[in-house]
């Protein structure tokens, strides 16, 4: 090749204006490229002065960026020169190539930024099989280490903060993530969400203006020490959570009461009409005057709510409903039906050891299957129980087989007592989900939906009670209103629905920054953002690489 080809070359592989290829060796996987910089002289690095005599040449090998599908590899010509300075401690020195490739670095500039930018987007394990595909050879270690050597963005002036826990081990190891909110991006993790380190984090911020945080303890007192200057800010989108997961509380203890107030009167059934038809709803104010037990715990609420389904479960098997039939209605899986009927529901400890011991329900089906058999004697059933290790007395079972007499055995007859067994409104009822109908804006429900939420607030009146206090809490948080704060909170003392006086001593007790989340434009919506997008990012990283890589992952993220 002659020297213009050479140049031409030289050009194609956009090398430095001072590095000149002198040979091409082209293989099927690897195109093997000489070259040497053409510079008369040399920079010394101790003295700078130049010096144009050379002392003498190796040869350098380093990995640049693939070419046409194949690896490049270039052999580097590199001359060592002499120092003309009598004084220079530096007597030889050799050339530096600061454009092309640092000092002792295996693989050109360009090449390292390839491999920095594939760490950035794919982490070490699948950012090494992606590198190999382009046609690059790495390792997931090398992709890691240079992640690691990047360095931290400077965070900057922050006027706006945000500030939220993410987790860092499933719920058992927790961060913290920081958030620029006028600039909308991730400024730092930190390893953990105590109030100090966040604290110490914000002490190096003076300038830090707002402070936007959830209604925790440990934000609100870093904010104090960290960053007094600041006006602290409760931010709306965990107000909202805060409610939505108080009235999902109070709807699971009124399951129940929604339920049975929802019963068609028409109901054939005559027990159901002790039940229900016959009951009067009580009002408003009478229902709180005593306040329900179960009443602010929302694991006894939750576990009312699964009491409530479960009694509802055994009465339509008692009517002769199959359980797919059963699961259907309640929108359950059949075999949590199955599982249900035969175990009982999952009670605490106690409630397990008295419900076994005495219970009826879990030799339901055994009986049911013994009357389809045609078994009618009710003491030679009660022997076969006890024989199974029934505890109870004769009288519930004779009880349970009279609410099986008109029961068809055929599966045709089966079908026909189903549709006998009305389809009572509101069965499937499920605090978690009645809850958005409750939070979200009437005017974003559908026609079904509406007729759920009114059937349901027709139903109960605690229901009815809460959904104007959410609403009206909602349009405040929607519309900035936090000038309606004390009249709201007054409102909720005199319903006296127990779950939200908790709500309101929290809110008094937070109440400044409360009012700035309600009044503020400031809000961590964003921040839920970039958490998604860092479970992503941890998610991809197999949780086998330490916080440290996390962070440099979250900061670089493309
Ligand atoms: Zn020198």
């Amino acid at each position: 090749m002659n020297r213009a080809d050479l140049e031409v070359l030289s050009s194609c592989f956009a090398l430095p204006e001072n590095m000149v290829i002198t040979a091409i060796y082209p293989t099927a996987l690897i195109v093997t490229v000489d070259l040497a910089c053409d510079d008369p002289t040399a920079r010394c690095p101790l003295c700078q002065q130049l010096s144009e005599r050379v002392h003498s040449k190796y040869q350098r090998t380093v990995a640049d960026l693939p070419c046409g599908g194949r690896r490049v590899r270039l052999l580097l010509t590199v001359r060592k020169f002499i120092c003309h300075t009598s004084t220079c401690l530096q007597k030889i020195f050799t050339e530096r190539l600061p454009d092309l490739v640092q000092s002792y670095a295996r693989m050109t500039n360009r090449l390292r930024c390839w491999i920095e930018v594939i760490g950035r987007a794919a982490g070490g394990e699948m950012g090494a099989r992606l590198a190999e595909h382009l046609g690059l050879r790495t390792s997931p270690t090398t992709i890691l280490r240079r992640v690691m050597a990047l360095p931290t963005p400077p965070a900057g002036k922050v006027s706006v903060l945000g500030i939220d826990d993410w987790s860092f081990r499933r719920c058992r190891k927790f961060g913290t993530i920081l958030v620029d909110l006028t600039l909308h991006q991730v400024i730092d993790l930190l390893p953990d969400r105590t109030a100090e380190t966040s604290a110490a984090w914000m002490l190096a911020h003076p300038e830090i203006e707002v402070v936007s945080r959830d209604r925790g303890e440990e934000y609100a007192s870093a904010a104090r020490i960290g960053a007094p200057q600041a006006i602290q800010c409760a931010d709306r989108f965990h107000l909202a959570q805060n409610l939505t997961d108080i009235v999902e509380v109070i709807l699971a203890r009124c399951r129940a009461e929604i339920r049975k107030g929802s019963k068609p009167p028409d109901t054939t059934s005559p027990k159901q009409q002790n039940e229900g038809g016959t009951q009067q709803i009580p009002l408003f104010g009478e229902l709180h005057a005593d306040p329900d037990p179960l009443a602010g715990s929302a694991h006894l609420a939750r576990h009312a709510e699964r009491s409530d389904r479960y009694q509802q479960l055994v009465e339509l098997r008692e009517e002769g409903l199959t359980n797919k039939e059963i699961a259907r209605r309640l929108d359950m899986a059949e075999r949590t039906v199955r599982h249900w009927l035969t175990r009982g529901i999952p009670y605490g400890r106690a409630e397990l050891r008295r419900k076994r011991s005495n219970g009826f329900d879990p030799f339901i089906p055994y009986v049911t299957k013994r009357w389809e058999q045609g078994e009618r004697n009710g003491l030679r059933i009660f022997q076969e129980l006890q024989a199974q290790g029934y505890k109870g007395c004769s009288s519930t079972i004779y009880r349970f087989l009279r609410s099986l007499r008109g029961y068809s055995v055929s599966p045709q007859g089966r079908a026909e007592r189903a549709q006998a067994v009305p389809e009572a409104p509101l069965q499937q009822f499920s605090a978690q989900k009645a809850v958005w109908l409750f939070v979200r804006d009437l005017s974003d429900l559908d026609e079904t939906e509406r007729e759920e939420l009114a059937a349901i607030r027709q139903a109960s009146p605690t229901a009815d009670g809460v959904y104007g206090l959410v609403q009206d809490f909602m349009r405040m948080i929607r519309r900035r209103e936090g000038e309606r704060l004390d009249a709201w909170l007054e409102h909720v003392r005199s319903s006296q629905i127990p779950e939200l006086q908790k709500l309101v001593r929290s809110i008094k007790k937070d109440k400044a920054a409360v009012l700035a989340g309600l009044t503020l434009s400031h809000n961590n919506g964003q921040v839920e953002g970039q958490n998604t997008k860092l479970k992503l990012i941890k998610r991809m990283m197999y949780g086998r690489a330490g916080f440290p890589l996390l962070r440099q992952r979250v900061l670089h993220a493309l």
